[in-house]
């Protein structure tokens, strides 16, 4: 597979970038905490394909537990710091790349320029042997560029050039979007303007297979077909002990490249309800959330396939997500968005909280809200000429 001649960066035992096969990521989802459930979670993940395994860190007890993770895997691993960057002093010495996210990167310790937390975890990785990923998230934009024109793009270029300008090379980039054309476009924009920096390519909150899989095959295929990208993940709603299907996934878009049997614009239809749901990961507040996506499907097929019939329907999304840290901000965009609490399910419609509810009230409440989005957004397009 020929590829972009991006530099090398070398993450554990394996390299991206510079030539090196394109390497497949996966997640833990268990508690980070719970040392002995995660490194076997990470080992099965390294042990099915994946090079690379990521493990969310909140608090001081999580970044305790890489320790004991570290000597009972040998996966390599990486570590997803969200706005804790205060914590990669902790973690580094038992790591082998921290993700950062420019957007969260201004929650903790507003007072505290953001070149001045990027240089400090940049000194901290070269003291370790880490690399670094700037990990930029639709859902969680840099609030300095949310009104620019393509803030992704224009929040991973600054973060690029700042690294580079205080000698630090070792790291790769993601631009992850729910929309999979996004995806497409912000990459091919980056690829252009820093052809030598890795990229990680992944859709976020592609959602539950095999949805989730086409979605991730219509954006990282053609990148991948034309030399972009140097590692991926596709991020897959299933429960902990089906996360290998993330792997299996990648390899079969990986393949497909290799085989020159790509999707092609067109060839698949995603259908008019667009059901975005994050991947899970050890931050998810009740083990319920894969459920409730899964149940949710299927109570909405009747609506989906509806909405598919009628020609003159828009696309209504329906965003669910399994925590506060990341829900909140990645449902502004969808008809109607839910993130999980421990006890009751947040839901807005468009971007607007309609309540908290059980468990149990959040279907129904659900379902009606969707069938009045579906009604009122079927006049609406009437009324359009
Ligand atoms: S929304 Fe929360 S639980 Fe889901 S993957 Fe993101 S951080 Fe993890």
């Amino acid at each position: 597979m020929e590829r972009n001649p991006t530099r090398n960066i070398k993450i554990g035992s394996v390299e991206i970038g510079g030539g090196a096969p394109v390497v497949i990521q996966s997640m833990c989802a268990t508690k980070t905490t719970d040392t002995e459930a995660t490194a076997t979670m990470a080992q099965t993940l390294f042990d099915a394909g994946a090079g690379i395994v990521r493990i969310a860190v909140d608090t001081n007890n999580d970044a305790a537990a890489l320790a004991g993770i570290r000597n009972n895997t040998t996966a390599n691993l990486s570590v997803d710091l969200q706005e804790n960057w205060r914590l990669a002093e902790k973690v580094a010495p038992h790591v082998d790349k921290i993700r950062y996210n420019p957007g969260h990167l201004h929650h903790a310790e507003p007072s505290v320029p953001w070149r001045e937390k990027v240089e400090r975890l940049a000194d901290i990785a070269a003291a370790h042997d880490c690399a670094l990923r700037i990990g930029v998230n639709c859902g969680s934009l840099d609030p300095l560029r949310r009104e620019a024109d393509d803030p992704m793009f224009l929040s991973a270029l600054e973060h690029a050039e700042f690294l580079d300008s205080i000698g630090f090379t070792q790291y790769c980039v993601s631009l992850k979007e729910s929309d999979p054309a996004a995806v497409l476009a912000v990459n091919r924009r980056f690829a252009r303007e820093r052809p030598g920096v890795p990229l990680h390519l992944g859709v976020t909150e592609a959602g539950m297979p095999p949805e989730g899989i086409m979605k991730s095959r219509s954006a990282l295929e053609p990148l991948l077909a034309e030399g972009i990208g140097d590692t991926l993940r596709v991020s897959l709603t299933v429960p902990n002990d089906r996360k290998t299907e993330e792997i299996d996934a990648a390899r079969l878009i990986l393949e497909n490249v290799e085989r020159k049997t790509i999707l092609r614009p067109g060839e698949w239809n995603p259908g008019r309800l667009n059901i975005i749901s994050c991947p899970s990961c050890a931050r998810v507040q009740n083990g319920a959330f894969v459920e409730l996506a899964e149940n949710l499907r299927e109570a909405t097929r009747p609506v989906a396939e509806a909405l598919t019939a009628r020609p003159d329907q828009r696309t209504i999304t329906i965003a669910v997500m399994g925590c506060r840290v990341n829900g909140p901000g990645e449902t502004d965009d969808a008809d109607l968005g839910l993130w999980c609490g421990p006890h009751e399910v947040n839901l807005k419609r468009d971007g607007v909280l309609l309540g908290a509810f059980s468990y149990e009230d959040i279907q129904p409440r659900l379902l009606r809200e969707l069938h009045e989005i579906a009604q009122l957004s079927v006049k609406s397009s009437k009324n359009e000429c």
